[in-house]
């Protein structure tokens, strides 16, 4: 299937590859399938997600639908916030395309209806309702308000403006330094109190430096990206020492070995815990690297990305009133 063919089946308005419009009252993008031997379209309907028991149910039926050929499916979308459901048309081999489209878009009423599967009815910034736009709005495609949508944008846009102002990074590193310390603190109580490695709460320092550098106020920029890498792998391997240090206390009390002979272990190869220590080390600054990559989309992101985030979103706005269809 074409781009231009899909469109002219859904009544959608053309975003780049995609299609966007309203299907049924959901905000809704329709998509060509691609790939090989693969012919078709996906129409990602926004609202209420679906449960995985809602969607095999679905499932069943649209198979048993004699009119649909056993070419409609519908999935979940765990990926995408706000999805109600992916459903997928096949278009392969015989058999008019119209009138299997339309057949699909009214059993995927009849089964959404059945199963009280609805679209978000108001706005997501004023939770009103009577909204006049579609836009992808903080993740999932919704109806908004233009005016909310206007406001919003601008009001980010004096905010990112503001922080500049008000010390730029200064608030930024003591939010990171404190976060870096609280996200280090399950880590640090599970090898207290189990005295057990639990590395992926190791990960948390990551989140818990970019976390206190965003809500003290700083200005995210590559600055902040590599604060949190270098920060979180100082807190990991402090929180290790650390540790280390409180098991070598325990271990000799007559000795009551100071932070700084703990340290000197790491350092030197021939103490006969050194490689035991060490290798808890590494331990520690891969879990804090793993860390930073799962959090990386996040980490990485500056006010100049946001801004432009928004400003794309922005102009990809679609009026309803452009939109004469919703089936
Ligand atoms: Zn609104």
């Amino acid at each position: 299937m074409e781009r231009e063919q899909m469109l002219q089946l859904t009544g959608f308005q053309p975003v780049g590859d995609v299609g966007r419009g309203l299907l049924l009252g959901f905000p809704a993008e329709a998509e060509v399938l691609s790939g090989f031997m693969k012919d078709g379209l996906t129409l990602r309907l926004y609202g209420d997600a679906a449960t995985g028991k809602q969607i095999k149910a679905m499932n069943k039926q649209l198979k048993d639908d004699a009119r649909l050929n056993g070419k409609v499916s519908i999935a979940a979308d765990a990926e995408t916030p706000g999805v109600a459901g992916v459903v997928t048309i096949s278009a392969a081999g015989e058999g008019d395309i119209n009138s299997l489209y339309r057949n699909a878009i009214d059993a995927v009423e009849k089964l959404f209806r059945e199963e009280g599967i609805n679209p978000v009815p108001n706005c997501p910034i004023c939770e009103q309702t009577g909204g006049d736009t579609l836009v992808h709005f903080d993740g999932p495609l919704c109806v908004v308000h233009m005016t909310c949508l206007r406001n919003w944008k601008n009001a980010r846009e004096e905010e990112v403006a503001l922080k500049a102002h008000n010390g730029g990074h200064m608030r930024g590193f003591i939010g990171g330094f404190i976060g870096g310390v609280v996200g280090a603190a399950p880590a640090f109580i599970a090898l207290m109190l189990t005295n057990y490695f639990v590395g992926l709460l190791f990960a948390l320092i990551p989140l818990g430096t970019f976390y206190g550098w965003k809500l003290a106020g700083g200005k995210l920029d590559r600055i902040t990206t590599i604060f949190v890498v270098l920060y979180s792998l100082v807190v990991g391997v402090f929180v290790e020492i650390i540790d280390s240090w409180l098991v070598l206390r325990e271990a000799l009390p007559a000795f009551n070995p100071s932070l700084w002979y703990t340290i000197q272990v790491y350092l030197n190869p021939a103490h006969r815990w050194h490689d035991l220590f060490f290798r808890h080390l590494l331990m520690a600054l891969g879990f804090t690297l793993l860390g930073i990559f799962i959090s990386w989309s996040m980490i990485r992101k500056t006010d100049k990305h946001e801004l432009a985030d928004n400003q794309a979103a922005f102009d990809e706005a679609i009026p309803l009133s452009q939109l004469t269809r919703d089936r």
